[in-house]
């Protein structure tokens, strides 16, 4: 086990999030017992996986006396939401800088066929939380470069901003997961249960990485699979290893076998963002046979790897894998088309 006392943090969930059995979504597919972890329920408006990256992150922010956050992410972005909330609840002014999601083809639209995002969902509550501004940038924009310049810009007028990179997915916002990881390893004993494998959405990897600390320091023998929802595997692997190494030795940890993350470019699509059979499939699945709603993003496309790879075989029938819900859902209603 780590300790990870000797890192500020703040509390924004009461408690564990439930870990629930899905007896009738696990019937349905004729494989493993699937369990879910929701992390769909955690703390800050409407909750999601950046909630735990959040308390390592804004304590460090106050820590270091920032008085305004900026981050950044896609216009229906969970982790913008939830920063601003964060923002809210301690006071702290927040800006938020997003790029255009991509065209239905997978392409960049540009200026002349720009795609600006509709007033639903996550961007919605960018404005009923009142975001101090919300700038929108082409897609593919350099969007970490123009929140350095506004918190240069800030700084020369004397506040002291504090900028969280996209979907807080650094060696601080990792912490949440390897606390994560600790969190399941104690419900896992609680229930019984031998978990051979955690399927996880990976993006900006700070979850998956969190997680694969979280079990390396434990010495759990359960793995994390990895369902990319923007890259390539070839492209995501790389990223997912450099924050796990990273956020090993930040915790003094022996180093964590090269090679053994796994995530699975197979469920991406054409595009982060953009619908695929498979996740409308998996959104209705678990909406039909459990009750629980899924994200398009994120959740339904990493179910869709789930199902697919229960269906192919890979895992054995008396297994027990856990699902990472991690949240995404207010992002449904500002893509209800795919499901039309
Ligand atoms: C950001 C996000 C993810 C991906 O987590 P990463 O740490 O960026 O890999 C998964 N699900 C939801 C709902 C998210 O908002």
């Amino acid at each position: 086990m780590v300790d990870l006392n000797a890192f500020p943090r703040r509390t924004y969930t009461d408690g564990p999030t439930p870990l629930e059995h899905l007896p009738r979504l696990s019937a349905e597919l004729g494989g493993p017992q699937i369990w879910v972890k929701r992390d769909d329920r955690l703390g800050l408006t409407q909750g999601g996986n950046k909630t735990r990256k959040l308390e390592f992150l804004i304590a460090d922010a106050l820590e270091q006396g920032a008085d305004c956050l900026i981050t950044v992410g896609g216009v229906q972005s969970n982790h913008c939401r939830l920063t601003l909330s964060a923002a809210r609840r301690e006071g702290l002014d927040c800006h938020l800088i997003v790029e255009e999601d991509l065209g239905p083809t997978g392409s960049a639209l540009g200026p002349a066929g720009a795609n600006p995002p509709e007033f639903t969902g996550n961007f919605l509550l960018f404005d009923l939380l009142g975001a101090d501004s919300v700038e929108v940038l082409g897609n593919g924009a350099d969007l970490l470069g123009r929140a350095e310049e506004l918190a240069a810009e800030l700084r020369r007028a004397g506040r002291s901003p504090y900028v969280i990179p996209v979907g807080g997915s650094n060696v601080t916002g990792a912490f949440g997961y390897v606390d994560c990881a600790q969190e399941l390893l104690g419900q896992f004993a609680d229930a019984d249960l031998d978990v051979t494998t955690v399927v996880t959405p990976s993006g900006s990897a700070g979850m998956q990485a969190g997680l694969v600390v979280g079990f390396h320091a434990a010495e759990s023998e359960t793995s994390v699979l990895g369902i990319n929802v923007s890259r390539s595997q070839a492209d995501q692997e790389p990223k997912i290893e450099d924050l796990v190494q990273a956020t090993a030795a930040r915790l003094g940890l022996m180093e964590v076998p090269r090679g053994s993350v796994v995530g699975l470019g197979d469920y991406v699509g054409t595009g982060y963002a953009l619908p695929t059979e498979g996740m409308v499939e998996a959104v209705r699945l678990f909406a039909r046979t459990e009750g629980i709603l899924l994200d398009p993003v994120y959740t339904g496309k990493a179910a869709a790897g789930l199902i697919d790879l229960v269906r192919s075989g890979r895992f054995a029938p008396d297994d027990t894998v856990v699902f990472i819900h991690s949240g995404g859902v207010p992002g449904l209603y500002a893509r209800t088309q795919a499901f039309a």
